[in-house]
């Protein structure tokens, strides 16, 4: 792996990021593929043509309904959906803890019941590791504990040296994996997440211990949980300084646009989020004047595309009246369309973002992008 920055624009950075499974650029946002797929019907091949860069998938959902084995004999993830650039793979870690029913937390790991049967399973730093190097993807995620947004202080530091163990075992059994003969990705990257609820201190001396770790990325977890966003922005000033720059670094779970782009300028360059599928299922599309209910009867007889100038495929050919009308009578292109519309300006975004930092005008764009979308 080869992570190179081409520009910074105060803290905001740009950089490229070379792959086994080829080179992306930064600041990018990975879109959200739970069980392998986009929800709404979008296929490998829409995800390449709404400039779609890294994929990610659910560790914890893939381990429970299907399986991480039948993937492996497959050849892993990327052969089973057909998708040939990065993958990201969550550890697993999140959905335990807030999907998983009965759970209880020991040093070696938690068990739990699946949420789909019941099924009693056991995870801990190994397991994770192993499922998500059945799964192969370009990039696994530490298998960490995110504690509650306003737990205890006490509570947290426990939690928090525990992840910090846990991230050592981590990097000893991926070291291990990806040197055994039939192992699907043998290049498989790690990346360490940094925990510590809202607590500034706690996070910065986690960042301190983790960045001395050596990982190939170091994420951000725990945040867009409960907490305000001036909270997780206070958060990410005092934190991110602290994790090595010259590596990828990643906000999970983040978040709506201009969460995006106050983190880009914080010095944040990957990103996830659900917002932007699950809106557009609900008929919520995002463009540059803010989002639009697309249910709401106002846009009975637009004949305007989503949003004018959009070359996404549904703004490409389809009315607002059109989609509106698809939406009511729930047909399943409707929601595709305003999906595929979302996920195409996250990604827009996201391109226009790493423009401006290059060009070293990222703040004027930002301050731009805010008060256009705020405005309507
Ligand atoms: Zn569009």
């Amino acid at each position: 792996m080869k992570y190179e920055i081409k520009a910074f624009d105060k803290k905001a950075k740009s950089a490229t990021m070379e792959t086994v499974h080829g080179t992306v650029e930064t600041p990018l946002f990975m879109n959200v593929g739970t069980v392998a797929a986009i929800k709404g019907a979008v296929s490998t091949d829409d995800l390449k043509e709404i400039g779609c860069q890294v994929e990610l998938s659910n560790t914890y959902h893939l381990h429970v309904r299907t399986g991480d084995k039948l993937i492996k004999e497959f050849g892993g993830l990327h052969e089973f959906m057909h998708w040939d650039r990065p993958i990201l793979t969550d550890s697993g870690g999140f959905q335990v803890f807030s999907l998983a029913k009965l759970r209880k937390i020991k040093e070696e790991g938690v068990n739990f019941n699946s949420h789909i049967d019941g099924r009693k399973i056991f995870m801990g730093p190994e397991e994770s590791m192993q499922i998500q190097s059945n799964l192969g993807s370009t990039i696994a995620m530490a298998f960490d504990e995110c504690p509650p947004a306003l737990a205890e202080r006490k509570y947290i530091e426990t939690s928090v040296a525990r992840t910090t163990r846990w991230l050592q075992r981590c990097k000893t059994e991926m070291d291990r994996l990806n040197s055994l003969e039939d192992t699907v990705n043998k290049e498989q990257l790690l990346f360490a997440i940094n925990q510590g609820g809202i607590i500034d201190d706690i996070r910065i001396s986690h960042a301190k211990d983790i960045s001395e770790m050596n990982l190939d990325g170091y994420a951000i977890g725990g945040l867009a949980v409960g907490e305000s966003h001036e909270e997780m922005y206070h958060i990410l000033d005092v934190t991110v300084e602290h994790l090595p720059q010259n590596k990828p670094t990643y906000l999970m779970g983040v978040g709506t646009p201009i969460n995006i782009l106050e983190a880009v300028d914080r010095g944040v360059d990957f990103f996830d989020c659900v917002y932007p599928s699950r809106n557009g299922r609900h008929g919520h599309v995002y463009t540059n004047h803010g989002k639009l209910n697309l249910f709401n009867k106002k846009f009975e007889l637009d004949k305007r595309p989503i949003e004018e100038g959009c070359t996404c495929p549904a703004c490409r050919s389809y009315s607002r009246g059109y989609i509106r009308h698809l939406l009511k009578a729930n047909e399943m292109l409707g929601m595709r369309l305003c999906v595929l519309h979302n996920l195409y300006f996250y990604n827009t975004m996201m391109s226009e973002i790493r423009t401006a930092i290059r060009e070293g005008r990222y703040t004027e764009y930002k301050n731009n992008k805010i008060r256009t979308m705020l405005e309507g």
